[in-house]
């Protein structure tokens, strides 16, 4: 069901207005055609994976209405946290090694304000945390215990994050307890959201409840400032699914930024990235990562190792899903 042409035609069905596809989809240089020469969209919200379009929606609700990217991300990523259906994200999320579901998340503004928490345990909204970090503290990230005493003191509620459906996974898991970590291939996938609102502001938000079967204790890129998600209202903005482990080597959001800044496309800047870890990694059988990328005229790019990367893009034409360019086919 993943096949590209079943994307594109299931989901545009799924525009709350009239679109056109090659017309939406002129400020997406899938083949890495120059930013230049394309006229981006603004606003505009793009998410990764299919989950990414019901983040999409209640993102787009609020940037549709003059809202900010930062209110859109944060909203909009919180939907897919509290959904038990997802179990990559939040509540449902599948747990560690040893059952215990911990979440890492990280929110970040153009300006380069940013908070993040990781390896939280209870709360099923760690975005929310996250932007509190950003707000309320001198600091920008905070961990286990400590991200939990402060959830709690800005009265975030404490519940059980482990679904039953999760647990008998978990449960699955551990009659085979074969420990490999294969993101996208046994289990994925991050919401990592970017936006552009009307003012020209940007914004992203990435959440995760990370490697299902990873060890206690282990922390991926998504809530690394740099890694998962990396924003800079000077040149655009990206985000990162896949295995953390390959996005933090090579420092993955932060380097497309970097690339977009010395004045590739976000499609030429993800693929760069993209080439960085394939050179990093001795094998790429079992290692997926894709990147999305905005930049600040609203023009956007996505790339990923293996196919089957999607992601969804909101705009004034509507909602629309397509699936990444690929290094393997
Ligand atoms: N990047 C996430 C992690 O490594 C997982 C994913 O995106 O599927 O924790």
């Amino acid at each position: 069901m993943t096949s590209k042409n079943w994307i594109r035609r299931d989901f545009l069905k799924l525009s709350t207005s009239l679109v056109t596809a090659p017309a939406f989809l002129s400020a997406c240089e899938t083949n890495a055609q120059n930013s230049a020469q394309s006229a981006g969209r603004k606003p505009i919200i793009i998410s990764t994976w299919n989950h990414g379009l019901d983040a999409n929606k209640v993102g787009w609700e609020i940037l549709s209405t003059s809202g900010s990217a930062l209110d859109a991300v944060e909203k909009g990523v919180m939907v897919v946290e509290s959904d038990p259906k997802v179990q990559t994200v939040g509540l449902g999320g599948f747990p560690d090694r040893e059952g215990n579901v911990t979440l890492d998340a990280c929110i970040m503004k153009g300006d380069g304000g940013c908070g993040s928490v990781a390896f939280l345990k209870g709360i099923k909204n760690p975005i929310a945390v996250a932007r509190k970090v950003m707000e309320e503290t001198p600091h920008i990230m905070l961990v286990g215990d400590g991200a939990k005493k402060f959830a709690l003191a800005q009265g975030f509620k404490e519940e059980n994050l482990l679904t039953e459906a999760s647990k008998k996974r978990y449960e699955e898991w551990l009659q085979k307890a074969d420990y490999k970590p294969q993101i996208n291939i046994e289990n994925h996938d991050t919401i990592s959201t970017l936006a552009l609102d009307a003012a020209g502001n940007l914004a992203g938000a990435c959440t995760t409840s990370g490697a299902a079967w990873k060890m206690y204790g282990r922390v991926g890129d998504s809530p690394l400032i740099a890694a998962g998600l990396f924003v800079d209202d000077e040149v655009g903005a990206a985000c990162a699914t896949g295995l953390g482990e390959a996005v933090i080597r090579t420092a993955g959001s932060a380097m497309v930024v970097e690339m977009m800044r010395q004045g590739k496309s976000p499609s030429e800047a993800c693929i760069e990235v993209v080439e960085r870890i394939r050179r990093k990694h001795k094998t790429l059988k079992d290692l997926q990562v894709g990147f999305l990328a905005l930049n600040k005229d609203g023009n956007f790019g996505a790339y990923s190792i293996h196919k089957d990367f999607t992601y969804a893009v909101s705009t004034d034409d509507g909602h629309v899903m397509d699936m990444a360019p690929s290094l393997f086919e």
